[in-house]
């Protein structure tokens, strides 16, 4: 235990950001760096409790080791705290940075407290181990023989190809965009995870033999297209990682005008620009002096508030059909599951800084896009809607945008694969594949992560990428070593 009184001597203080009147002037990550001595102080809040549950169910899904690692903090262990996190968790440098830390929630503190800042620590630790030269590739020392094709390097993808690698097996993941990372690198924008986090760990799995192979569109008929049924062929096992990529739509009137976008056309777009040529190609969506307005509350929601500020836009309103959370649990939102409470995001709080007040509304639908008349968008009107989500009458209200933004969530994968592979789909059209399994209705396909389970978060996709590895190489060698 990392110290015997630590909880009752000091406060939660979580590692802060970077002044939104600082950050907003670049795409530079929004974190302003870990300090030892704080994190020593913080990790000592850390009761060592009998039942962790930061572990359970409720708790990290891929179950690190965080008490151990909290007492190795505060031990000034680093390296050792180093070896007990790539234990569990192959990509600590992402979850560290964008994980909502369901940890957190299921913490034993926070019953009475404020819980533990487990994700500072995990970030600070991998963080140090690649500072001091510890993170170094390690290829395995022998080969199988068996081939691996992995569909989609997200998370999901990338972690089944490590661990898969580890063991042996020859993998390849296919990429039909022009960079590896899935939503990591093209969704999640800059200032929240670095897209040189993103590349570092990309080289390291390259160093220890992991084949990359961008543009290659599976199952895809363009230039970009490789056929599926020939890569289900060639190789021994065929993992599919492609995601939850069907954006969820607002089919109302005046949907057609130029102006609506999906969420991760800005986002995308913003970043391979940003990437390409620091936004000097122009090739990307631009709210410079624009009315923005984003459809969505969630993370998607708040990472789209944050490009267009960060963009020079003229106002910013973000709508959101569910009502305001509360401050505190509400009766059916018991510890130690993930809480559900108002909080303010970085995007929220750089609106503020901007315009001087929070941008989200609450309770509230479109009904119809306003336009010329000539396909321009002109804003929107919107209803209030009940706790129930059934619109209010008299509640009629128009607001002026030149750009909005959908970022209401996604529908499941796209189809194409399953269609040519002829795989069969749940109810909610994801690829059907149970749990813990990840068999698809056709031999040797697996699959994983949000194009499985619809979608999710960073760390569930580390956690089904890593189990579907296990599975693999279970089929492959008849036992298998793989946690
Ligand atoms: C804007 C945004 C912000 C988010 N922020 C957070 C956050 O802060 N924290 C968090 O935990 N989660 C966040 N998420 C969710 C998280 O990013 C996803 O749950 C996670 O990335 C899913 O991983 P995955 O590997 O299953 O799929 P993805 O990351 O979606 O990767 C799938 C990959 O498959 C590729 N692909 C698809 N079809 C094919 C094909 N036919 N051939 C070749 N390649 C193909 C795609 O191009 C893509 O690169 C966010 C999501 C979005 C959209
Ligand atoms: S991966 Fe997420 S849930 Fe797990 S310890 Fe890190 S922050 Fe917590």
């Amino acid at each position: 235990m990392s110290k015997l009184t630590g909880f009752k001597e000091f406060e939660r203080e979580a590692e802060g950001y970077r002044t939104p009147a600082d950050r907003l002037i670049d795409f530079k990550e929004i974190f302003a760096g870990h300090e030892e001595t704080h994190l020593q102080v913080q990790s000592a809040r850390c009761m060592d409790c009998g039942v962790p549950f930061c572990q359970s169910d409720q708790g990290c899904p891929i179950v690190n080791l965080i008490p151990e690692w909290n007492d190795q903090v505060y031990q000034a262990h680093w390296q050792d705290a180093l070896d007990r996190l790539q234990r569990t968790n192959n990509f600590p440098e992402f979850t560290g940075r964008v994980c909502p830390a369901p940890c957190e929630g299921a913490c034993v503190l926070g019953v009475t407290e404020d819980p533990v800042t487990i994700k500072n620590m995990e970030c600070a630790i991998i963080d140090r181990g690649f500072d001091e030269g510890w993170v170094v590739a390690n290829p395995p020392g022998a080969r199988t023989g068996k081939s691996v094709a992995v569909v989609g390097s997200g998370p999901a993808g990338l972690a089944a190809a490590a661990q898969l690698n580890s063991v042996g097996h020859d993998v390849t993941v296919y990429e039909r965009a022009d960079r590896v990372g899935g939503l990591l690198m093209y969704g999640i924008p800059n200032m929240k995870l670095d897209k040189s986090v993103v590349t570092r760990r990309v080289e390291l799995l390259r160093a220890e033999g992991v084949r990359f192979i961008v543009n290659a569109d599976v199952g895809g008929r363009g230039d970009t297209g490789v056929d599926v049924a020939e890569l289900l062929e060639k190789n021994d096992a065929l993992l599919l990682t492609t995601g939850a990529t069907i954006p969820r739509d607002m089919s109302i009137r005046g949907r057609d005008a130029s102006g609506i976008h999906f969420a991760m056309e800005l986002l995308q777009s913003n970043t391979k620009s940003l990437l390409d040529s620091n936004h000097a190609d122009g090739q990307f969506i631009s709210c410079r002096d624009k009315d923005v307005i984003v459809i969505g509350g969630g993370d998607t929601g708040t990472d789209c508030i944050g490009t267009a500020l960060r963009h020079g836009c003229k106002s910013i309103v973000n709508f959101e059909i569910l009502p305001k959370p509360p401050a505190q649990r509400a009766a059916d939102n018991p510890w130690p599951r993930f809480p559900i409470l108002f909080t303010v995001d970085y995007g929220h709080a750089e609106a503020s800084h901007t315009f001087g007040e929070d941008p989200r509304v609450y309770s509230i639908t479109g009904k119809e896009f306003v336009t010329d008349g000539a396909g321009k968008l002109l804003g929107i009107t919107t209803l209030g809607v009940d706790t129930n989500l059934q619109t209010i009458a008299g509640t009629e209200k128009t607001w002026q945008a030149d750009l909005i933004f959908l970022a209401m969530g996604f529908l499941g994968p796209e189809h194409y694969i399953s269609d040519s592979l002829g795989l069969v789909l749940d109810q909610r059209s994801t690829y059907q594949a149970a749990y813990g399994q990840y068999k698809t209705s056709i031999p040797k396909v697996y699959a994983a992560g949000d194009c499985r389970r619809g979608q999710s978060l960073v760390v569930w996709a580390i956690n089904e990428g890593r189990e579907a590895a296990r599975e693999i190489d279970l089929e492959l060698m008849g036992s298998t070593q793989l946690p």
